[in-house]
């Protein structure tokens, strides 16, 4: 298993190989690099620090233009056994994920995991190009709308 204290593993890899990623993405060029650190905790435990850093092309969910999205992961990961009775102080814990492990870690599994985390539900253009797209977020009033409508002949 790779996770062992002290270790670091760098890499990259392509987008194109990380297939979960590809529906959520434009094009499927470039790569990811990643950093992961095995070090122990203060129970003995075994943490992974996971960085991922990249840009990725996602869809403007106004114009369906392309948003290079800044991929900035950063996450501490304890590693478990997987099938791993945990306690409810455990579960509670949110400093860290859990990350159950039987046998090899799966590194371009994890960092595809970590990706899919990250991603905005609905990316956007932060200033969107579409035109109206600036008004787009005002939410109509419904009282308003109601009042519109008194004394309108039926
Ligand atoms: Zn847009």
């Amino acid at each position: 298993m790779f996770a062992r204290e002290g270790r670091v593993l760098n890499g990259t890899f392509a987008v194109s190989s990380l297939e979960r990623l590809h529906d959520l993405l434009v094009d499927v060029s470039g790569d990811v690099s990643f950093q992961i650190q095995g070090f122990k905790g203060g129970r003995g435990e075994l943490l992974l620090q996971l960085q991922v850093t990249g840009f990725l092309p996602l869809a403007c969910q106004r114009c369906l233009e392309v948003v290079s999205f800044e991929l900035d992961v950063d996450s501490l990961l304890e590693v478990i056994p997987e099938g791993a009775d945990m306690s409810q102080d455990e579960l509670e814990d949110d400093t860290r994920d859990f990350l159950p492990v039987a046998g090899e870690l799966n590194v371009a599994e994890l960092v595809e995991d970590e990706i899919l985390l990250a991603l905005p539900v609905a990316p956007r253009h932060e200033k969107c190009g579409l035109p109206g797209a600036a008004d787009a977020g005002e939410r109509i009033n419904p009282f308003d709308a109601l009042a519109g409508l008194k004394g309108k002949p039926n």
